[in-house]
């Protein structure tokens, strides 16, 4: 199938973007890499009447050194952080992460934006940028406003972004090298969507140790301090506990990712 037709243009930067979005009748969505876009095109689960692409602006393009923390425009690219174009907060473990999304060519093109705010409850940056406590910048008709992920992601495919609104930016942490991070994606195949997903972390500096699951038919699940997960009953149970409905066999998938990547957390160097 092919896209149903649709006006197209290119916003100078964020502030137009948010003009093109308000000013137009009709329906008018964002492209940014295309790379979730596209095929939904294709497929006609979206017909939008125009499309604003944001993925040159120079001001989403960007990033920014804060010191303390690393603020990302939400048109970098995937293979941007995975080839260290940009600074990693954490020491590798960022540019690691970015390199088991999908193969090149997707992350040539996919943006961090494009995948936060696309909200594929499979996503690898949601779930990676949960686990650090990722900020968001949203730029809207009213200016600009500020939000942590988790208030931003408020379900599956769905975010808190209003009309009119562009992503913006993404604000991660700096984090000392004395960080350990766990991470086990599990995918049928080298680069498709995880089946199960679980990120963690241990911060001795800030006193943080937390875990993300993810590719559940819901957002990301945030667990504070981590559950003792040294048995495979343990780590069912608890899984079973944190997403009731699921079944035995994803029951037993999730737990394992989560074990493995809590026992991560025990071994020296980046683990993804
Ligand atoms: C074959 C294939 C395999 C893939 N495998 C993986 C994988 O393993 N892991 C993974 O995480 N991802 C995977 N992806 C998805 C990929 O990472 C996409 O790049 C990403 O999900 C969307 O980013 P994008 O820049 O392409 O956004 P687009 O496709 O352009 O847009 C996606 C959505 O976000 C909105 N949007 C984009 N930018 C903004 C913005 N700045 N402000 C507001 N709204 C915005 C758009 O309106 C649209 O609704 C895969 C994609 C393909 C095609």
């Amino acid at each position: 199938m092919k896209a149903a037709p649709f006006d197209y243009v290119r916003a100078r930067d964020a502030a137009h973007a948010v003009e093109l979005l308000t000013a137009a009748e009709g329906f008018v969505k964002i492209i940014a890499g295309g790379q979730s876009l596209g095929p939904m095109l294709n497929l006609r689960l979206v017909e939008p009447d125009r499309l604003v692409d944001v993925r040159t602006c120079p001001d989403l393009r960007g990033c920014r050194d804060e010191g303390e923390t690393i603020v990302y425009g939400a048109a970098v690219t995937h293979s941007e952080i995975e080839d260290g174009a940009v600074p990693d907060p954490c020491h590798g473990w960022l540019a690691a992460a970015a390199r088991r999304i999908a193969y090149r060519a997707v992350r040539n093109r996919g943006t961090l934006g494009g995948s936060i705010a696309h909200a594929d409850p499979a996503a690898d940056w949601l779930v990676v940028l949960l686990l650090l406590g990722a900020e968001v910048v949203v730029l809207g008709p009213g200016g600009m406003r500020t939000a942590t992920l988790a208030e931003f992601v408020t379900g599956p495919f769905s975010t808190a972004l209003d009309t009119g609104e562009v992503l913006a930016a993404i604000r991660i942490a700096r984090r000392s090298d004395r960080v350990r991070y766990g991470y086990r994606k599990m995918a049928m195949k080298v680069g498709e969507f995880a089946t199960a997903f679980c990120v963690a972390l241990d911060d001795p500096e800030r006193g943080e140790s937390r875990a993300v699951l993810g590719a559940i038919e819901r957002p990301p699940i945030t667990v504070d301090d981590l559950p003792n997960v040294s048995d495979t009953a343990g780590a069912e149970a608890f899984v079973s506990a944190c997403v009731p409905g699921l079944d035995a066999p994803a029951v037993r998938l999730h737990a394992v990712t989560l074990r493995r990547a809590v026992r991560d957390l025990e071994c020296p160097g980046l683990q993804v």
